[in-house]
């Protein structure tokens, strides 16, 4: 039988960390290590008994709250495979460096090739998956998991239809155990809708706008979108959004075929330019807050009017996902303890699982 244990993320923001066992083949694996962000950060319970009797892990994405405690892993003695996609790995090597630990070494960071996608990947005897694109950010991938004859499905962070970032369907849609992706499902919000709201405050051409940003896919998408939506006004974005839009085109497998040319004259465009400090009329999206202008907050949802945008799945698309991907058990993580009774409940036929937590 295999158990999964959530070592972090499930009723809370973050920290999003599972670990599988399979006692019989003595197989054990690790699905994402993150942290919970904030000061200080909140980390995962990894003991050196569990960071020294697993084999591998296997990361959805870059973000923090997926990949923060690897140092803390290596630091416990963690000596296997660290499996991510290529367009992952490239992403990690600007991160790597920022973290303060000698034990890193130890890791040893492996990439799928790109022409995997969709294929079985034969790890052991005992142990092969397929990934696909799960649309939530460049390189971020979703992981069907073959632990001695039990299926597992990890969903990372999803977005189902980003309007630039390609989302795969698994071929296979039945498993034993599904961990999916809940992050949004306490709210529905139509990307149209948000865009409308947004669009609804960006309403003076003489005024300038700011919306903060992290890198990730939403801001490429909001990027994206309004500036399809306002052709007559101008863009400032931050270096590093600009940076993260380049290495989108230089991985043309991961982005939406028909939104490709349209990316690149975004890029070209004299309406985009970089921040270099000035303010002026427009609209902004940059990493670090600067003052004086007016903010658009699309991280936070109140009512059906917000300028939210969703970055995980939304209601509607938590049905949808649990009504595609059968399991006989599932794991809705990313949700705050609040959200997820409102999602549980709105499931209530669903077979969930809520033990095998260790806050
Ligand atoms: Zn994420
Ligand atoms: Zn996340």
């Amino acid at each position: 039988m295999i158990d999964v244990t959530v070592l972090g993320g499930v009723r809370e923001y973050g920290r999003n960390c599972f670990l599988v066992t399979d006692q019989a083949t003595n197989t054990r694996i690790m699905l994402d290590c993150g942290v919970r962000n904030g000061n200080p950060e909140v980390y995962p319970v990894i003991t050196e008994e569990i960071a020294q009797s697993m084999q591998a892990v296997f990361i959805s994405h870059i973000h923090n709250d997926h990949i923060g405690a690897l140092p803390l892993l290596a630091e416990k003695g963690f000596q296997g495979d660290v499996w991510m996609s290529e367009t992952s790995l490239q992403q990690m090597q600007n991160i790597i460096p920022k973290w303060q630990t000698t034990s890193l070494d130890a890791l040893r960071f492996r990439s799928f090739d790109k022409h995997t996608r969709g294929k079985l990947i034969t790890l052991s005897e005992n142990l092969s998956f397929i990934w696909g694109y799960s649309g939530h950010m460049l390189g971020s991938v979703w992981y069907s998991l073959y632990i001695n004859e039990r299926s597992i499905f990890f969903s990372g962070d999803i977005a189902l239809s980003s309007p630039l970032l390609v989302t795969d369907t698994p071929a296979m849609l039945s498993y034993d155990v599904a961990l999916i992706d809940s992050g949004h499902a306490a709210q529905t919000m139509p990307y149209e809708k948000s865009i409308h709201n947004i669009l609804s405050i960006l309403k003076d051409p003489s005024e300038s706008y700011l919306i903060p940003i992290t890198i990730s896919g939403k801001a490429c998408d909001l990027l994206f979108l309004l500036f399809h939506a306002l052709p007559d006004r101008n863009f400032v974005i931050d270096h590093g959004l600009m940076e993260h839009l380049q290495c989108y085109l230089k991985n043309p497998d991961n982005i939406r075929k028909e939104k490709i040319n349209e990316l690149d004259a975004l890029m070209q465009s004299e309406r985009v330019t970089i921040y270099e400090g000035k303010k002026e009329m427009g609209i902004y999206l940059l990493l670090d807050k600067a003052a004086g202008f007016h903010e658009i907050k699309t991280a936070v949802y109140q009512d059906e009017k917000s300028p939210f945008y969703k970055s995980h799945p939304d209601r509607k698309d938590l049905k949808e996902l649990v009504r595609t991907i059968d399991a006989k058990k599932y794991i809705f993580f990313h949700s705050e303890r609040n959200d997820l009774n409102i999602i549980l409940d709105g499931l209530r036929s669903v077979n969930y699982i809520l033990d095998n937590l260790i806050q």
